[in-house]
Parts: C-alpha cells; sequence; structure tokens
C-alpha cells in the first residue's frame, strides 16, 4: 500500500511540504482550455452539489473565497455560457447555478485534467485512501474555522434511505431521489462523527 510505505519516512515538515507543493502545483497548472484553475473549481462544485447547495452561497463556502472573488467566478463562467441561472419556483429568493449543455461537455472532456491525472496515478484503493484523510483533515479544520465541510448526502445523519431509490432528507423535509443521495451538500452532516 502506497500510504504506508511513505508514512515510514516521513517528517512532520515532509509533510507540510509535500501538501504545500500539492496545492502550489495544482494551482499553478490547473489553467486549462482558457479557464482558470477556480474556474474549474467551480464547475467541478456545480456539477458535484445538490440543487440546496448550487447557490453562490454554496460555491463561495465551498471555495473558501471571498463573495466579490465568487462573483467574479459566476460571471466569467456565464460569459463563457458555461452556466446559467435559475430562479427557485417555490422561492424567488434562491437563485440556482446550473451547467449549461456546454459546461456538461466540457467538464466530460475534462479526463485530461491535471487534479484527475495525479489521482489516476494511484489505485482505486490508495485513491479511496486518499480521499478518507484529506475529508478528515478538512472536515476537522473547517468545523473549527466555522466553514462548511460538505459531504456526500448518502454519509449524512439526515439521510433516510428508502426502497427503489426514493428516499428522505429529516432535516430538509424533501424527498431524493439516487442521484440526490450521490451529491455532496453544504447542510451534510456526517454519520460518522459526533453531534
Ligand atoms: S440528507 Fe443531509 S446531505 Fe442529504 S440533502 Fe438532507 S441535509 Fe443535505
Amino acid at each position: 500500500m502506497v500510504f504506508s510505505r511513505y508514512s515510514i519516512r516521513m517528517t512532520v515538515n515532509y509533510e507540510i511540504d509535500l501538501l504545500s507543493r500539492f496545492a502550489r502545483i495544482l494551482a499553478a497548472q490547473g489553467y486549462d482550455r482558457g479557464l482558470q484553475p477556480v474556474q474549474w473549481q467551480a464547475l467541478r462544485f456545480l456539477e458535484a452539489a445538490n440543487r440546496f447547495s448550487r447557490t453562490a452561497k454554496g460555491l463561495t463556502a465551498w471555495l473558501g473565497q471571498t463573495k466579490g472573488s465568487v462573483s467574479q467566478t459566476l460571471i466569467a463562467l456565464e460569459g463563457k455560457k458555461l452556466i446559467a441561472r435559475e430562479t427557485d419556483n417555490a422561492d424567488a429568493r434562491v437563485v440556482r447555478l446550473n451547467l449549461t449543455q456546454a459546461g456538461r461537455a466540457l467538464l466530460a472532456d475534462g479526463q485530461t485534467s491535471l487534479p484527475r491525472r495525479m489521482l489516476s496515478h494511484l489505485s482505486s484503493g490508495d485513491q479511496a485512501l486518499f480521499v478518507g484523510f484529506v475529508e478528515a483533515m478538512l472536515r476537522t479544520e473547517l468545523s473549527k474555522s466555522g466553514g462548511r465541510p460538505f459531504g456526500l448526502c448518502s454519509d449524512c445523519r439526515h439521510f433516510r434511505s428508502g426502497t427503489a431509490g426514493q428516499h428522505y432528507c429529516a432535516l430538509l423535509r424533501v424527498q431524493l431521489n439516487e442521484l440526490d443521495s450521490q451529491k455532496i451538500c453544504i447542510e451534510q452532516e456526517s454519520s460518522h462523527v459526533e453531534a
């Protein structure tokens, strides 16, 4: 297993340097097909997030940026016709952000993007371990700083699994389908940690 092999020779400083270098490389080389790294991050968020989270507020919480920076990102993506805004039918105060067909097509063609390529160097087992480690670090750090950790709907303590792909959210009191259960949510509270 890759991680146990590396852990033998890790010092605390080496771990920090690795993490910093990893982040720097992603940030510096994430420019692709005319989009900046943060614009790719926003598109991937809109692909992964459920309908309750696909808002400017949700994206701001996910990126950890200021409202002004996120607004600029959204304006740029709208200008490229990769996303579109949709006012909620039930609540006009809620403006949802959706990928357009062009946005979906771009993401589908994004298999060669740097984060995907870096992940592909790991076996599926090590990818799962990596995700678990990063999730644990982010969740702990963000909970201390008042940030939103997000997380998979099906791992939420409010998720009620039903039959035939018909599920229920006990917090928002709405029906969820199978696709919803595999999305990330701003309201998610992990079922794996103490409330
Ligand atoms: S069950 Fe949890 S993660 Fe899923 S929609 Fe409800 S609050 Fe969000």
